[in-house]
């Protein structure tokens, strides 16, 4: 299994740089940033070959880039193409993606309607993308005004029975170390968990390493600072790191 960082920043990310998005073996897109149809090319990757995009939960900087990529499919993606498979918590993806093709104006453009298929996850939940086996966890996502959005961490198994989680936007949330018990790599989030909790969380899993991700620029060496203290085996995902596993 191929992933490989195509954002790493905050909500309004840095300058020059991507929201928090990854891509496994150049189809399965994790969250869409901002411009990740864009933002994925410098790395060799296009759009096009895209078969499934997973959302972590629907707040706006995670799913900003998919009309870009709707039209995207749409415009390039005609003719036998497998459809586009998007999955997400299934309490706000059909609305999510209605908008989007609202956005693009389908009804007016027919011709660019992408061809999309929908997976509406909730946490719990087992599936398959080719030979990877994918499941879902419940994080635990607070926003503004104490709203909680549902949102899904993932965990992606290879054939060789080797892991890489997602936690997705998370506040503390000890279980998630149950869920990521002895993956390869823990990529977790560094805005919405203070770093130090985040890295306890990976030592209690046994992951073999752990990527702070979502993070401001600036704030990058404290985090990686504070997270090391508790699980050295840390390290800053940064945009166009590429991991094997
Ligand atoms: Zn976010
Ligand atoms: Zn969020």
């Amino acid at each position: 299994m191929k992933i490989t960082i195509i954002g790493q920043s905050t909500c309004i990310p840095d300058q020059e740089r991507e929201t928090a998005c990854s891509l496994i073996d150049g189809k399965h897109l994790v969250d869409t940033g901002w411009c990740s149809a864009q933002a994925m090319r410098p790395y060799g990757f296009d759009p096009l070959a895209l078969e499934s995009i997973l959302l972590t939960h629907l707040h706006q900087d995670h799913y900003l880039g998919l009309p870009a990529l709707l039209f995207h499919h749409g415009l390039r993606g005609r003719g036998e193409r497998p459809p586009l498979q998007i999955a997400g918590p299934r309490e706000y993806l059909e609305s999510v993606v209605g908008a989007a093709l609202e956005f693009l104006q389908v009804e007016r453009f027919p011709e660019i309607t992408p061809n999309l298929t929908l997976l509406p996850l909730s946490s719990g939940e087992r599936f398959t993308l080719d030979d990877l086996t994918v499941e879902t966890f419940g994080a635990r996502h607070v926003s503004g005004h104490n709203r909680h959005e549902p949102t899904l961490a993932y965990r992606f198994t290879n054939a060789a029975g080797k892991s890489v989680v997602f936690s997705g936007d998370t506040h503390p949330h000890p279980p998630l170390a149950e869920f990521a018990r002895g993956a390869a790599v823990l990529i977790h989030d560094g805005a919405h968990t203070p770093a130090r909790e985040a890295a306890a969380i990976a030592r209690d899993a046994g992951v073999g390493r752990l990527l702070l991700t979502h993070y401001r620029e600036e704030d990058g060496p404290t985090l990686l600072q504070e997270a090391r203290e508790v699980f050295s085996d840390t390290d800053l995902a940064e945009e166009g790191m590429t991991l094997l596993i």
